[in-house]
């Protein structure tokens, strides 16, 4: 039982493929309506027609007026009161390489991209009976990584900013929380795997390997491990839980 309310309208950000789509799938089957929001018109398309979501809007979470019209669009149609920021990019480099841009997309992406989206939710969910904001971190919020400084620097600001607007909404009947994946089965990990194998010379199975062995389980989470905790977070069961970072990550942390 998830205790979302009948009516529930959440927005996913990236909710188009990887964790996002089992997001929205996992809202959707406990009777949420969802909006998927991303870049690709066609992916947002295939969660709708497969069931996964009821409503698609394409923007660019880095890109404040894109991000906000599009929020505008979903409001219209029926206020919001879960969102689940959970759209990110990662890239690997060594510090000595991870010049201002790469540090500005990580940040524009991963941590902006959480802010626009709350920024643009937060005023007419306030005026809603209840309301969830779960962002999409990482393990990377929690702890260090070599070669990810970048990405890491920005999920440590994502976890920031959810403690901090915990703290602020706690006199309202809005919770965020964060939610910390470890090494996921999605396309995001592996881009990292055909990174390692190019830059090591490894096999495909000794790259995932390598990310594997952070989880004490000795395995990748799956999306749909990482989406049963947001619709957790989602239901009225965890109306008490806010400013968390949960990790979902066998062990790791
Ligand atoms: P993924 O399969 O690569 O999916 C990323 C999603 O983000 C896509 O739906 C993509 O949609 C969207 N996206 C990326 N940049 C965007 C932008 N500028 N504007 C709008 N949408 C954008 O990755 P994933 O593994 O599911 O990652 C989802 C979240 O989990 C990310 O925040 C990631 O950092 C976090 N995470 C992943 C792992 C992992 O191991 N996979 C571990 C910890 C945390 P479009 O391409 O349509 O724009």
């Amino acid at each position: 039982m998830s205790g979302l309310p009948r009516s529930a309208h959440a927005l996913v950000t990236g909710g188009g493929r990887g964790i996002g789509r089992a997001v929205a799938s996992q809202l959707s089957r406990a009777g949420a309506t969802v909006t998927v929001l991303g870049r690709n018109q066609t992916t947002l398309d295939a969660a709708v027609a497969a069931g996964d979501a009821h409503f698609a809007e394409v923007a660019d979470v880095a890109d404040q007026a894109s991000i906000g019209a599009a929020i505008a669009k979903a409001v219209a149609r029926r206020p919001i009161d879960i969102l689940i920021a959970n759209a990110g990019i990662a890239e690997s480099a060594p510090f000595a390489r991870s010049d201002a841009a790469l540090f500005k997309r990580m940040i524009d992406v991963n941590l902006m991209g959480v802010v626009y989206a709350v920024q643009a939710v937060l005023p007419p969910m306030r005026n809603q009976p209840r309301g969830r904001i779960v962002a999409v971190a990482s393990t990377a919020g929690l702890r260090g990584y070599a070669y990810v400084s970048a990405y890491s620097a920005a999920k440590h600001a994502v976890v920031g900013l959810v403690r901090s607007l915990a703290l602020e909404l706690a006199n309202t009947r809005i919770t965020v929380n964060a939610v910390c994946p470890g090494f996921t089965d999605t396309d995001l990990v592996a881009g990292s795997v055909e990174n390692i194998m190019t830059k090591t010379g490894r096999s495909r199975e000794q790259a995932i390997a390598e990310l594997a062995k952070h989880n004490p389980q000795g395995r990748l989470i799956t999306p749909m491990e990482v989406a049963d905790t947001v619709l957790w977070l989602c239901g009225d069961g965890a109306s008490a839980v806010t400013g968390q970072a949960i990790a979902v990550a066998g062990g790791e942390i």
